[in-house]
């Protein structure tokens, strides 16, 4: 059985085809975002054309960068790309490519990629956050994906941390994903998240707003670990070792909640793997 496994994120896209559990082909470019939607599906289906024809694939898992209205199998929207507004983008990959395919929004797969393969093997609830151009977070309850009532369960980036902060893509003020996320990082202060998390002062005020959103993680669902994924999480000990003494500082005293964060293990490839699980399924 072959799988082919799309992640799509505000910056980059990833393809991936999987042989049983194995990777055998991978391939990551940057995103033109004036392009949009459309110059996203021209990359995407004559690269996952291309692979077919070395080695056909029988089933298609995506993860997207944005909310996913999971039972229609629908994008909501990007607030990050244009034109992806209410896309049922499973349907246009089955009819273009000729396989079944399933997709979910990419926090969700990432926890699904990292619960089962990485960080959170053997681990419930599992919290799985990407901290990159955006913020998304995916619930993992016994290995399954915990979507809430109407699949928007887990949006953590648009949690107020900072009421009176700036205004979010959102229109709300202050969100989480306003205050810590690498697009705001970079318009707010000038310089790429990776840059900045070089400077330890730095490092010292961003873990304050960074714990603020965990804390309330924490707080609500007490899992046996979370995982950091995105560009923002492979800043190393640096950034999670004051990120964990914050987060000791921050939590209620009387709470005996473990604080168990640690980057994902998986690196650029969390929601490559959760794609596999996901089309496992179908
Ligand atoms: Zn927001």
């Amino acid at each position: 059985m072959r799988t082919l496994a799309i992640d799509i994120g505000g910056s980059k896209f990833s393809m991936a085809v999987f042989e049983g559990g194995r990777m055998t082909l991978r391939e990551s470019r940057e995103t033109d975002k004036e392009g949009g939607r459309d110059w996203m599906l021209e990359q995407i289906i004559p690269l996952a054309r291309s692979w077919r024809d070395e080695a056909a694939f029988d089933r298609c898992g995506i993860g997207f960068g944005g909310p996913v209205r999971y039972p229609e199998q629908r994008i909501a929207l990007s607030t990050h790309v244009g034109g992806w507004r209410d896309f049922p983008l499973a349907a246009y990959i089955e009819t273009k490519l000729g396989v079944p395919a399933i997709m979910d929004n990419d926090a969700n797969v990432g926890a699904l990629g990292e619960g089962l393969h990485g960080a959170g093997k053997s681990l419930s609830p599992f919290f799985y956050m990407t901290l990159s151009t955006g913020i998304g977070g995916g619930i993992l309850d016994n290995g399954a994906i915990w979507r809430g009532a109407d699949s928007y369960g887990g949006e953590i980036g648009h949690l107020t941390i900072r009421p009176d902060g700036p205004e979010c893509l959102c229109g709300a003020r202050g969100c989480f994903e306003r205050m810590c996320c690498g697009l705001w990082l970079e318009r707010d202060h000038g310089k790429p998240a990776r840059e900045l998390l070089e400077d330890p002062a730095f490092v010292d005020q961003y873990v304050v707003d960074l714990a603020l959103g965990l804390k309330a993680c924490i707080m609500l669902l007490n899992p046996a670990r979370m995982a950091i994924g995105g560009g923002i999480g492979k800043a190393g000990e640096r950034l999670f070792v004051p990120l964990r003494a914050e987060l000791r500082r921050q939590i209620t005293a009387w709470s005996g909640a473990r604080i168990d964060v640690v980057p994902a293990a998986l690196g650029d490839d969390s929601v490559l793997w959760g794609a596999l699980a996901l089309a496992e399924a179908l």
